[in-house]
């Protein structure tokens, strides 16, 4: 088995800077790869950012995360990005067109030894395989926005993985401190979205159905399971924009008239009047005090 050394994250937006701090901070040689240089500047204010979240999250000691800081190198030139590198992670848009032409590029110019990951969340792995030119080394490492403290990974191969290296990417997220979830065939979604988006939906029709009332239907689960938010109020913290494309994208591969009637009914309601969450200060609930955070509500 390669020992896993030099690491190449493409991206450097909400995921990919993430990744690439979170994987020198565990004590490897990155390479920041994107594709202007104002980018790469930017994911440096947003380095400064995350000093401070994991010594206040993580009690993190500043040298150490200093010392990260020097492991980092980052660069425009895809070739250049990928010279030594042994393992890639791809965090760039969610879109199969700008993925395919990526991976045919960088099969081209990546060392035989290098194993791509990517990050997608809804994208399979054996939609791109091809144009990797090594689908064998090629499988999904998926992260959770705020990784350094929602540190889950989900790991999924598609049929053509090699078994000894989805096992080697499974060894490296635990060695970047995630805990790593093994999937073990292609599922839409991995795992936690397989759990929370019928979850979510489940509560989304009860409302709009006109079933219960939002404080009701969390209520219900948070006494029942002992659970400290119900579907309503996970909502709001996912944000009602992310909730929307998701939804979106569903009734959009499907066809399906129920998830378009949820999207008809997340735009009129949500999205057009600005109640997009936490972020806006209201969605289910109005923040800064939901309700379902006072004392008694579950009295
Ligand atoms: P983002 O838009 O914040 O960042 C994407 C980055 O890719 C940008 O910096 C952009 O300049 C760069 N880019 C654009 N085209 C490129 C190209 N051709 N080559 C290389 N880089 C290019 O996106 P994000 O939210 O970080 O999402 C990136 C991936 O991570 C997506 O596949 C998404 O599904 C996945 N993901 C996102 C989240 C999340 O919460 N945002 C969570 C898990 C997984």
């Amino acid at each position: 088995m390669m020992k896993i050394k030099n690491v190449t994250v493409f991206g450097s937006g909400v995921l990919g800077a993430q990744i690439a701090f979170q994987t020198a901070y565990r004590g490897y040689q990155v390479t920041l790869f994107d594709i202007k240089d104002e980018l790469l500047e930017q994911a440096k204010l947003k380095f400064a950012q995350f000093k401070e979240f994991y010594q206040q999250d993580l009690n993190a000691p500043p040298a150490d995360l200093d010392d990260a800081l020097t492991r980092i190198y980052f660069t425009t030139d895809l070739a250049e990005s990928v010279k030594d590198a042994d393992l890639t992670i791809e965090a760039i848009p969610e879109n199969i067109q700008i993925k395919k032409e990526f991976y045919t590029r960088l099969g081209a110019v990546a060392p035989a030894k290098t194993i791509f990951c990517t990050n997608s969340s809804t994208l399979l792995p054996s939609q791109f395989a091809v144009e990797t030119g090594r689908p064998g080394q090629f499988l999904a490492l998926h992260f959770a926005n705020y990784l350094w403290k929602n540190n889950v990974a989900e790991i999924m191969g598609h049929a053509g993985t090699d078994q000894e290296i989805f096992d080697q990417v499974v060894q490296f997220a635990k060695s970047i401190g995630m805990l790593a979830i093994p999937i073990y065939k292609e599922q839409p979604g991995y795992v936690m979205n397989s759990l929370l988006v019928p979850w979510l939906m489940a509560g989304l029709d009860l409302f709009r159905n006109g079933i219960a009332d939002a404080a009701s239907i969390d209520k219900t689960w948070m006494k029942t399971l002992g659970a400290t938010l119900g579907p309503m109020a996970m909502s709001d913290l996912v944000g009602m924009n992310t909730a929307y494309n998701v939804i979106k994208s569903y009734a959009e591969s499907t066809g399906d008239e129920v998830w378009k009637q949820r999207q008809d009914f997340m735009k009129e309601n949500f999205i057009d009047k600005n109640k997009l969450g936490i972020s806006s200060g209201e969605g289910f609930y109005k923040y800064p005090n939901p309700a379902y955070q006072d004392a008694d509500f579950l009295k």
